[in-house]
């Protein structure tokens, strides 16, 4: 396959955003995501790895997973998800090379496994402006880890970890340790339906929009785009 459009199964997802720009979604393949002010708090990443270390510590002490992830079903171990760098397919179809770094594989009861992807965020079901994302890169993650032979993949969820910050919370003396002091999560399932044939379609239209000469159309009204022009404005040398 000569030159693939390489992309992530996160980017992919993007196509699926009521608010989906085509223009955006352009310029962030041409540059290789390499967009300037793109700054995300690396907190958020940090909790979720947090969240996966917990699971993986309980379940090497008890062999199951802790109650709070009973939404899953029975869980017997897990596996370490691979390095990004490994954790791809190329689609020579479509000249796309789909990567992705899953944040859980867990494995149940029958041998099959579980791709989970952990969110530091208020759960807030279906009204999740970016759930048809997340539902695109957990079915991308289960095409990939088929592909890779890692496991037959039967289950996918989002597990969101919402930190408790009541005032009843924080006035309890055993959140309070010798160098700090701690905040409890209370967790929620969202199952999401196991559909990797939702992907094919997206394939094409990422190869299309990737493919056009000059960058589409911005989005009318985008307050991004202004601000962006008036910048350019300024900057201009006169
Ligand atoms: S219109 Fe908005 S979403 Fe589209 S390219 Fe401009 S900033 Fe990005």
């Amino acid at each position: 396959m000569a030159e693939p459009l390489r992309i992530s199964a996160k980017n992919l997802g993007a196509l699926a955003l009521p608010d989906f720009c085509p223009r955006c979604f352009w310029l962030k393949l041409k540059v290789r995501n390499r967009l300037p002010f793109q700054i995300f708090p690396g907190i958020f990443s940090s909790i979720d790895a947090y969240t996966k270390r917990v699971v993986h510590a309980w379940i090497d002490r008890n062999g199951g997973a802790p109650v709070w992830l009973k939404g899953l079903g029975e869980v017997t171990g897990y596996i370490n998800p691979p390095h990004h760098s490994r954790f791809y397919i190329e689609l020579p179809e479509y000249e796309i090379l789909l990567t992705g770094a899953p944040d859980g594989i867990l494995t149940l009861p029958d041998g099959s496994i579980a791709i989970i992807d952990y969110k530091t965020a208020k759960y807030t079901g279906t009204q999740d402006r970016l759930m048809g994302m997340y539902e695109i890169q957990l079915n991308a993650y289960a095409l990939i880890a088929k592909h890779l032979g890692i496991g037959n993949v039967t289950k996918l969820a989002l597990v969101y970890a919402e930190p408790v910050t009541d005032e009843e919370t924080a006035a309890q003396p055993e959140i309070h340790t010798d160098d700090g002091f701690s905040m409890p999560f209370s967790v929620s399932i969202h199952p999401v339906k196991l559909d990797p044939d939702m992907l094919e379609p997206l394939y094409n239209q990422a190869r299309q929009i990737y493919e056009l000469p000059e960058a589409p159309d911005r989005t009318p009204g985008c307050k991004d785009c202004e601000r962006l022009d008036e910048l350019m404005l300024l900057a201009r040398k006169l």
